[in-house]
């Protein structure tokens, strides 16, 4: 009788990484269905991506996750990409698929999943978004996709923001609108879902909390944010105490991680398991 004694290998590669936490909650999730898979996460700086790819290729890793600063320069090494991914034009997940690597972006899809899994629906509604950045061009142009009504976009480098705009006008049915974020944001009154999409308020800048006149957030609004650590942000507690239904960026995350999980094994992702490891390792539990 052989044994396998090989592991599948994925990860994800980044600068700075050290405080991902994905890996621990990946590989509770290899643990519960029993999958001799591993997850590295690994230190791979801004001008060396070309060779990690390389090396994953030659190591025949399953796949690998991309975060800051290689989502989008991850595409040019790419052999294919998801729909979606190519609109975006990034890619935070990638599938070794016997040698040739396909390009999905999970990031938006995972956030859509977290509204859902409080019952929220993003089709039909109007959207405002703070920020253009990479999470915030893959939560918008998913919403579109998946048939919002109205997204508008405020961001404080006009280029960026208009070129968000542009996309989603060009390449979905949804309507978008650009408003130069100089000032305190106000929240458009018929707004349905608003979400802070900047890095304001990532650990260590927990005091932070992005530029917005907080009295125009109504009870009525869903409020999102992606920020993960802490994801007891004070944009979100400012949306709480004016009564607005509130979502964290920890069921982004998690949700994002199940379903790159589900791309790499072909396995349903234990995704409570998931969610739960992740509050562990912020002490939410
Ligand atoms: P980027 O660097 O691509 O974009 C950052 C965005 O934040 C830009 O729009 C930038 O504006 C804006 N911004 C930064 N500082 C300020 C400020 N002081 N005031 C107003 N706007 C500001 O980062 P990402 O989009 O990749 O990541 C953003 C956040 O999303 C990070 O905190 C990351 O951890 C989080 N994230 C969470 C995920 C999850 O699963 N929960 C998944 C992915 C990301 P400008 O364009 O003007 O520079």
């Amino acid at each position: 009788m052989s044994k396998i004694y090989r592991a599948e290998l994925v990860g994800v590669f980044g600068c700075p990484i050290d405080e991902n936490p994905t890996g621990v909650v990946m590989e509770a999730a290899f643990a519960k269905l029993g999958l001799n898979y591993r997850y590295i996460t690994m230190l791979v700086e801004k001008n060396t991506l070309g060779d990690a790819i390389a090396g994953l290729k030659a190591m025949n890793f399953r796949g690998i996750n991309l975060t800051i600063p290689h989502k989008v320069e991850v595409i040019k090494y790419l052999d294919e990409l998801s729909h979606a991914a190519e609109i975006i034009g990034a890619v935070n997940t990638v599938v070794n698929k016997n040698g040739k690597l396909f390009g999905e972006n999970t990031d938006g899809k995972g956030f859509i999943t977290s509204l859902r899994k409080v019952d929220v629906d993003v089709a039909g509604k109007k959207i405002a978004v703070l920020g253009a950045g990479g999470a915030a061009r893959a939560i918008s142009v998913e919403c579109a996709l998946a048939g919002a009504k109205q997204i508008t976009i405020a961001n404080t480098t006009k280029e960026k923001g208009e070129e968000v705009v542009n996309l989603i006008n060009q390449r979905t049915q949804a309507e978008a609108v650009f408003v130069f974020w100089d000032k305190p944001f106000i929240v458009p009154d018929d707004t349905d879902i608003f979400i802070n999409a900047t890095s304001v308020g990532l650990y260590p800048n927990v005091d932070e909390s992005p530029n917005v006149e907080y009295n125009s957030v109504k009870s009525n609004m869903v409020v999102a944010d992606v920020i993960f650590n802490d994801p007891n942000t004070i944009f979100l507690q400012e949306a709480a105490n004016r009564g607005a239904k509130t979502v964290n960026g920890l069921g982004m995350l998690s949700s994002q991680a199940a379903m790159n999980f589900v791309l790499w094994t072909g396995k349903d992702a234990p995704i409570d398991l998931m969610e739960q490891v992740l509050k562990e390792e912020f002490g939410l539990t």
